[in-house]
């Protein structure tokens, strides 16, 4: 079995963190400077029965020039190619515009969106069920998962429901 999955989201929010801790390697370049992934990368992740193939994408901003305009749209260029996008967002950061223009395009694309809520690490139980009912109440997501993809925390449930929905 397998499947294509894109990881999407606003710059700095652990995508590449995300994609790197699955495959156990550094695949993507991880960085606090926003930017640093300025195209598609993908790592496949494999099992005897199972095929993952997983797309790290630019973190989508309001872009400023020809540059910023290609990343984001090479972003959300997989929303078409994927069976399933990972929506992730950080735990301790409100929603923002740069959410709500990705939260309109996952509609317009129609693909089943889950929502990973990373950084768990950084803030209070509290504060992530608040976040998880701020973005439940703009969208349906298929799951919602809370991770840490940072220390590894419930990455492996994560990979879990992936499996499940190939
Ligand atoms: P991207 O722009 O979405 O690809 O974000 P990166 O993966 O490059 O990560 C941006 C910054 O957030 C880096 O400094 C990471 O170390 C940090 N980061 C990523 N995931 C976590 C996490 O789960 N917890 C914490 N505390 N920091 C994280
Ligand atoms: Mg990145």
């Amino acid at each position: 079995k397998s499947g294509f999955v894109s990881i999407i989201g606003r710059p700095n929010v652990g995508k590449s963190t995300l994609l790197n801790h699955v495959m156990g390697q550094k695949i993507a370049i991880m960085s606090d400077k926003a930017q640093t992934t300025r195209n598609k990368i993908q790592g496949i992740y494999t099992t005897e029965t199972e095929q993952i193939v997983f797309i790290d994408t630019p973190g989508i901003h309001k872009p400023h020039n020809a540059l910023g305009d290609y990343m984001v749209e090479s972003a959300y260029s997989t929303l078409r190619e994927v069976d399933t996008v990972l929506f992730m967002v950080p735990a301790d950061e409100a929603r923002g515009k740069g959410d709500n223009m990705i939260i309109d395009r996952l509609k317009q694309a129609n693909v089943p969106a889950i929502l990973v809520v990373n950084k768990i690490d950084k803030v209070h139980p509290d504060q992530l069920l608040a976040q998880i009912d701020d973005f439940r109440t703009q969208m349906d997501f298929k799951e919602v998962i809370p991770i840490s993809a940072l220390e590894g925390n419930n990455t492996d449930k994560l990979l879990e429901i992936l499996k499940s929905n190939l």
